[in-house]
């Protein structure tokens, strides 16, 4: 039978060509999970995904609600979950003043990690019903997060600190910002992007063995172009390509970053549960290390029982 994998974000840039070429093989149906259906549908048909390989459901990561209201309806569809890709972010990099989601959480860190986090949490059964023989439960990370890498010490860092403000809830009364600090939203985005990758390991020590699930993160490149960028300042986006291109060379397109992220959804290669890969220049696949930080075992132990709680499972 076919696989049936799940990305959230499938409307745009990364997750729009993984969505695509998952669907080109004819060995995946791809459940699109976004928050705008008419955005996903146009972009689909755009992309040239034929209709029998694809449906969309609606999924807004920044209210739990919607989070639980999907995980039921995809229950209910009767399909077999084999691969979920948490896919999704936002990224406020100018802002001065911090959003929120429904439940009050600020947006970076509520869509990106929180959003995701009840998500594969709830889905997780699913998965583990399912008679698929590889089944994956991937959470895109980043370089920006890794304070071990050139990109990931472009200030403000990430940096999780004692994660005071994630205790209190992210919200405007106490901290909008995991370690306490003031509101940045470049950080919060990095921050999120921590917990991505915690959360992945974290599922990692506690599933992979009794469910044979692969857990596994990825950073697909620089993909300069992406809807990312869209509220980075005109001057930023228009250089920013350039720069990755010629000076970083850490550049990819839309194309190539979607065939590496199905990689880490269907090759049989990448089976190994607990990794975070990258590709070298050769567009070869590597294991690749993580910062400090985001390979703390203690740290995401923490991340993982805290956010049990903001998210109402313990
Ligand atoms: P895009 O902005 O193009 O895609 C992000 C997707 O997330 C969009 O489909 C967007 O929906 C969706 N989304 C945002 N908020 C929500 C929400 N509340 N509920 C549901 N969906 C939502 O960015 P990219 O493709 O670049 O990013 C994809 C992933 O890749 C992210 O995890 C990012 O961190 C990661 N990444 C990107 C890099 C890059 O260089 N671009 C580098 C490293 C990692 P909509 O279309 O409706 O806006």
């Amino acid at each position: 039978r076919k696989g049936t994998v799940i990305i959230t974000g499938a409307s745009s840039g990364l997750g729009l060509a993984t969505a695509k070429s998952l669907s080109e093989t004819g060995k995946w149906h791809v459940v699109m999970a976004c928050r705008d259906f008419l955005k996903a549908e146009k972009a689909a048909k755009a992309a040239g995904m034929s209709k029998e390989n694809y449906t969309i459901m609606h999924l807004d990561l920044s209210s739990l609600d919607s989070v639980r209201q999907f995980a039921d309806g995809f229950k209910r569809s009767g399909r077999p979950l084999d691969v979920l890709v948490c896919n999704a972010a936002v990224y406020q990099p100018t802002a001065r003043e911090p959003s929120f989601t429904a439940d009050g959480f600020e947006l970076s860190v509520g869509t990106n990690h929180l959003g995701h986090f009840l998500l594969s949490r709830l889905l997780l059964d699913e998965m583990k019903q399912s008679d698929y023989p590889s089944k994956r439960l991937i959470i895109v990370g980043s370089i920006t997060g890794n304070t071990n890498t050139l990109a990931g010490n472009v200030p403000p860092k990430a940096s999780l600190g004692d994660m005071r403000g994630l205790q209190g809830g992210l919200n405007g009364l106490s901290s909008t910002m995991i370690d306490g600090g003031g509101f940045d939203g470049a950080k919060a985005y990095k921050d999120s992007k921590v917990c991505n990758m915690l959360t992945m390991q974290e599922f990692h020590r506690r599933y992979h063995e009794e469910t044979g699930i692969t857990f596994a993160s990825l950073y697909p490149g620089c993909i300069a172009t992406t809807g990312l960028f869209r509220e980075h300042i005109p001057l930023f986006r228009l250089l920013f390509p350039v720069f990755q291109k010629f000076v970083t060379k850490g550049f990819v397109t839309e194309e190539e970053s979607g065939e590496r992220l199905a990689q880490v959804v269907s090759d049989p290669s990448l089976t190994k549960s607990g990794v975070y890969w990258s590709w070298n220049k050769d567009s070869a696949s590597f294991e690749n290390q993580l910062s400090k930080e985001a390979s703390n075992a203690d740290k995401a132990r923490k991340v993982w029982e805290i956010s049990e709680k903001l998210v109402g499972l313990s």
